[in-house]
């Protein structure tokens, strides 16, 4: 089996707070939540970050977002606002090397970066 964490979450070796999943992709709550709504939309298939995605990944991008956006109405935060963020190495402040997108909203957000 994968090393890769949220791997393990697709494969169901580790459990997660699921709020959507189709063949392609699969949504869950953040462990440590940074907002009242924080989800994390990921890519079933493994690609580690978005360096490694090809124009093959086209229309698995744009489902990512796609499902961030359906999310984010079924959150009821569309109206009111939301930030989604997709950290890329370290300088960009990823942590888990599985690409991800982040949902985030139900507060004012401030600031785009420290
Ligand atoms: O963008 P970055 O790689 O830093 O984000 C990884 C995110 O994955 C973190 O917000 C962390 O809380 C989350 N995480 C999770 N469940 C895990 C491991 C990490 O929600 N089992």
């Amino acid at each position: 089996m994968s090393d890769c964490i949220f791997c393990k979450i697709v494969e169901g070796a580790i459990p997660s707070s699921k709020v959507f999943e189709n063949e392609n992709v699969l949504a869950f709550r953040d462990i440590a939540p940074a907002a009242p709504v924080h989800i994390l939309i990921i890519p079933k298939r493994h690609l580690s970050t978005m360096n490694d995605a090809g124009p093959e990944d086209a229309a698995l991008l744009g489902e990512l977002l796609l499902t961030a956006q359906k999310l984010a109405a079924q959150e009821g935060i569309a109206e009111s606002g939301y930030r989604l963020i997709n950290n890329c190495n370290s300088d960009g402040g990823q942590t888990a090397y599985h690409l991800h997108v982040h949902l985030l909203g139900g507060r004012p957000l401030g600031a785009l970066v420290e």
